[in-house]
């Protein structure tokens, strides 16, 4: 068989695919999900090397630059990238990777490479596809970055707002369809007013989405990046692109799938309920007074508890208070208290946030519970020690039907016969609503910062 260039550019980009799946595969578990970054880290090395041997190529210049600077930008951001700003890091490369496919449409479009006439009318029908994928995750994406980064500070809805996306829908996909009807040579005008519709379409629809939705609108448009990249990989017949494309499309519906119906919402409730938009009177659905608890009582009270769930949530990230958590819950275990973790499926603000860190902390896995394990195990809790967590163990979501979370699935800390609550002062939670299990009777609250308060515990219990 006589292999040329081709052969070996194909085959090039087949292994990187592969590696892209076996990267995957092990990013499933927490034990391997650090070799599976490299396993992909490496899979796009090669797909980005080989690409500079692809007959016809030029540019190397400017191609070599674009990678130093993406490159460079890339390693520094994901250097001093804080935990808890990974949502909206996710959600600024979802968007690099769609504009990337609109871009790749728009060169074909556009006529500039000339080889339009090559690919086809299908050909063009994929990127004129691709390409309403990509801009309309390019722009969504920005939007979902610069709310989660508090840049963007309000949900706009404005009146028949749905209505009129969907009339931008439909005007966007009829231009859409007069560029492909227009091949071999679209009028460039259609192309920019094609690629100006989408992008517009792809900000109107986000920006009525806030508050606790944005994480699942996150990981619909790393799936529509994913099916963007996968059509325009059909425009250049590569096969990389192609078939990691793809399975980062199924990867993310299948994400967004999981993340909605863990808030028990359905993707059109979350995408077109425009939660975010939705004012919470303050103190809404409170009574009664917190209570406040010494560390030395709290101390006292999980000594001689014979069961402990503790329930982390965001504000254990922020206070990075894993490690002290863990160094209370050995001094606990010593002294024969059985201690649980309790994990909702979006606690924190990502998708498995406080496995990793709890995992980083040392805590075996084997003491940590999914919140449909754990339940049923809260009336026989001596101790709920709730630490950061607020949305995930709000009882309105189990008993207000006029609550934005009503029906998601929470973690019953309420059930226990205490619960501590951990937070530093009457914060809310990421969705902006008041909490009744603070004003519960069985509950006490104390207050500080999650490492601090983590401290006093430790010194509480070891003076006992
Ligand atoms: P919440 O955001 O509901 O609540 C966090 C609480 O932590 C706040 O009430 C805050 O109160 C407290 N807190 C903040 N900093 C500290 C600190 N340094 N020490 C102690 N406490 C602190 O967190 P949950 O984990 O309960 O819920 C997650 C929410 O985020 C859900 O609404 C979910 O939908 C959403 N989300 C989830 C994502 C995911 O994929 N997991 C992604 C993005 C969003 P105070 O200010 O008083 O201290």
């Amino acid at each position: 068989m006589k292999i040329n260039i081709e052969t070996i550019i194909q085959i090039a980009y087949f292994s990187a695919a592969v590696l892209f799946i076996l990267g995957l595969k092990k990013m499933s578990s927490p034990v391997t999900a650090r070799g599976g970054i490299i396993w992909a880290g490496v899979g796009m090395l090669v797909a980005t090397l080989i690409t500079f041997g692809v007959p016809g190529m030029q540019n190397y210049v400017l191609m070599t630059v674009a990678i130093a600077i993406g490159g460079g930008l890339a390693f520094w951001s994901g250097r001093i990238v804080q935990m808890t700003a990974m949502p909206q890091m996710i959600a600024l490369y979802n968007g690099m990777g769609g504009g990337a496919a609109a871009a790749i449409a728009a060169v074909t479009l556009l006529h500039t490479t000339g080889h339009i006439e090559d690919i086809g009318e299908v050909g063009i029908a994929l990127a004129v596809i691709g390409a309403l994928i990509g801009a309309v995750s390019f722009s969504g994406s920005l939007i979902a970055f610069g709310k989660l980064q508090d840049l963007i500070k309000r949900s706009a809805l404005f009146p028949y707002q749905q209505i009129f996306n969907l009339v931008l829908f439909a005007v966007t996909v009829v231009v859409g369809v007069m560029v492909v009807l227009q091949f071999p040579s679209p009028d460039p005008m259609m192309v920019y007013l094609f690629f100006g519709l989408a992008l517009i379409l792809g900000l109107l629809v986000t920006m009525p989405i806030g508050g606790a939705d944005m994480p699942v609108v996150i990981s619909l448009y790393n799936a529509l990046t994913g099916l963007a990249v996968a059509f325009e990989g059909f425009v250049l017949g590569n096969a990389a692109m192609i078939i990691a494309g793809t399975v980062v499309g199924s990867a993310g519906t299948l994400l967004t799938q999981m993340m909605a119906k863990a808030m028990n919402r359905s993707l059109g409730n979350v995408l077109f309920s425009g939660m975010g938009t939705k004012e919470v009177a303050s103190g809404e659905g409170s009574e009664g007074t917190m209570k406040e608890i010494e560390a030395n009582d709290v101390g006292v009270m999980m000594a001689f508890a014979e069961r402990v769930v503790i329930i982390p949530g965001y504000g254990m990230a922020v206070a990075q208070a894993q490690h002290k958590i863990w160094e209370l819950t050995q001094l606990l275990t010593e002294r024969g208290v059985s201690v649980k973790f309790a994990i909702h499926p979006v606690a924190g603000r990502m998708p498995g946030h406080m496995n990793v860190l709890l995992a980083e902390a040392g805590v075996p896995y084997d003491m940590i519970y999914d919140l449909e394990d754990i339940n049923a195990e809260f009336p026989q809790t001596d101790v709920a020690l709730v630490i950061g967590a607020n949305d995930v163990v709000n009882p309105d979501a189990r008993t207000n039907k006029g609550s934005p979370i009503y029906g998601m699935p929470i973690l019953d800390a309420d059930r226990a016969k205490n619960c501590i609550v951990i937070k530093r002062g009457k914060g809310r939670g990421f969705s902006g609503l008041e909490n009744q299990l603070f004003f519960a009777d069985n509950t006490r609250m104390l207050y500080g910062d999650g490492q601090a308060a983590g401290s006093e515990l430790i010194q509480a219990v070891k003076g006992l």
